[in-house]
């Protein structure tokens, strides 16, 4: 019954599959086991030993359709839980919503979810189903998913996933690939697409606008019609997502090596406004300046291409780039009510993050090294001997040295100057530090509180 096909390339595959109702069966096709994971072929051998059927699903199969490497290796089964953990003595449940086996080797960790099935009063229930929760709609008034923890059958599992490329299962068994959504044609023609109706998907779970975003950005692919048109029209459910997840979502489209598309995409589709709203407003406040967009793109270029060459980043890094603009802006305000130029900053830093958190939270290690990045610009641009050398030994100096060195680039050409001497001080040994150092001017003692004073100029160049 299994019709084979013959296909050379990683995209040109699966042309005619074999068809068992919905059930596409591949059987040529690019993926080997060399491209998956050891310890993930460990864990689908025992649970098909242990007489389970088990599939690699999601982005394991995707990417290595794609030629890409995967981040992570997803397994799904009609063993539950419990079953899971029974077999494995590295095995760990976690969730509550979703109820998921790890499996742990060491730091790699693979992740087992049990087939998901439909909610509902039974009309779509099978043997093997059964209810973890009294309320079986698992949906909200609203329409969006609640809890997700009724099992199901293969077919049931695939249709809930989100796009019909993330919904292609590999079987080690006879390696094929089992695709139940027409995944497979939509890799060959690249195009994102969600399964089912879109409004009814994304009501479901409104971060799936998010990911459409993201997968769009990291594999080039085209977010086909209605997919596409409903992202305007319903972006707006996302203020309904707690911060926590939102958070988890920005990190995954800033540090995940696609930040500038992601960003781009972000704006396409109007987006950005409830991620970063204080950012999307300051870009309206200031759409005859580009300054602040151009700074933002230029960290993401370089983030990107540390990622590239497997040098890690740190978020904190790029949100302190991100917010600058909104940050700035507020300390104008501040200044104006006649504020002194520590207090606008400190003010505007708390104020800035603060008002973020209600959207994407964010980590006080990461608020706390934000503020030091910002506050250090100050000292940065103007080099006192008596602060010079601690600001050079802060553990915070390199990130706040990169963030001027990104100024400049965008066109602060009025940090240049302190920008040498910076990169001057780094190369020396500690006795041509101190050299340098003292011949520094000392600060000015300044009088205090110009009341009066509207603007003060020496950290505000960017501003517009
Ligand atoms: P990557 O790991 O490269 O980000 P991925 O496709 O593996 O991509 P994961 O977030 O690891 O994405 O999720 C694994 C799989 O779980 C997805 O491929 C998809 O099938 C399913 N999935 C994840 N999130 C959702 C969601 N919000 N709605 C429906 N299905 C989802
Ligand atoms: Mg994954």
């Amino acid at each position: 019954m299994e019709s084979t096909i013959l296909s050379t390339t990683k995209t040109d595959i699966m042309d005619q599959p074999e068809l068992l109702g919905n059930l596409r069966r591949i059987h040529s096709h690019p993926v080997t086991q060399d491209d998956i994971s050891r310890n993930a072929i460990k864990v689908l051998n025992v649970l098909n030993q242990a007489g389970y059927e088990a599939y690699l699903v999601g982005g394991g199969v995707r990417d290595v359709l794609l030629g890409l490497k995967p981040k992570d290796f997803d397994i799904a089964t009609n063993a539950h839980p419990e079953e899971v953990k029974s077999l494995f003595r590295n095995c760990r449940l976690i969730g509550r919503r979703f109820r998921l086996a790890h499996i742990i080797f060491g730091r790699d960790i693979i992740e087992v979810a049990t087939f998901r099935g439909h909610h509902g009063e039974g009309e779509h229930s099978t043997q093997q189903q059964h209810i973890d929760y009294r309320d079986k709609s698992g949906h909200s008034k609203d329409g969006q998913i609640v809890r997700d923890n009724v099992f199901g059958t293969i077919e049931e599992d695939a249709v809930r996933r989100d796009f019909s490329v993330n919904a292609l299962y590999f079987d080690i068994r006879d390696n094929s690939i089992v695709d139940y959504t027409d995944g497979c044609e939509d890799v060959k023609r690249k195009v994102l697409r969600l399964i089912g109706d879109p409004e009814v998907r994304y009501r479901e779970d409104p971060v799936r606008m998010i990911r459409a975003v993201r997968f769009a950005a990291k594999l080039d692919f085209r977010i086909i019609e209605g997919t596409h048109e409903k992202i305007f029209e319903m972006g707006d459910l996302l203020a309904g997502i707690p911060a926590a997840r939102l958070f988890d979502e920005s990190l995954k489209l800033f540090q995940g090596g696609y930040g500038l598309r992601c960003f781009e995409l972000l704006r396409e589709y109007h987006l950005l406004q409830y991620l970063f709203p204080s950012v999307e407003k300051y870009f309206l406040h200031h759409d005859d300046d580009d300054s602040a967009d151009r700074f933002i793109r230029q960290a993401l270029i370089n983030t990107d291409k540390r990622l590239a060459i497997g040098k890690n980043v740190n978020p904190a890094f790029f949100l302190s780039v991100l917010l600058w603009g909104p940050l700035l802006e507020l300390k104008q305000r501040f200044l104006t009510n006649g504020d002194s130029e520590f207090e606008s900053l400190h003010k505007a830093a708390y104020d800035v993050i603060r008002k973020q958190q209600s959207f994407t939270s964010i980590p006080k290690r990461l608020s706390f090294m934000m503020k030091d990045i910002w506050f250090m610009q100050r000292q940065l641009h103007k080099p006192t001997r008596k602060h010079a050398l601690r600001t050079l030994r802060h553990k915070r100096f390199r990130a706040a040295y990169d963030f001027m060195e990104l100024r400049l680039k965008i066109g602060e050409t009025q940090l240049l100057e302190a920008y040498n001497w910076w990169t001057e001080i780094q190369q020396k040994n500690e006795h041509d530090q101190h050299e340098m150092c003292n011949e520094l001017k000392n600060e000015k003692k300044k009088r205090r509180h110009p009341k009066h004073k509207k603007k003060s100029l020496e950290f505000t160049v960017s501003e517009k």
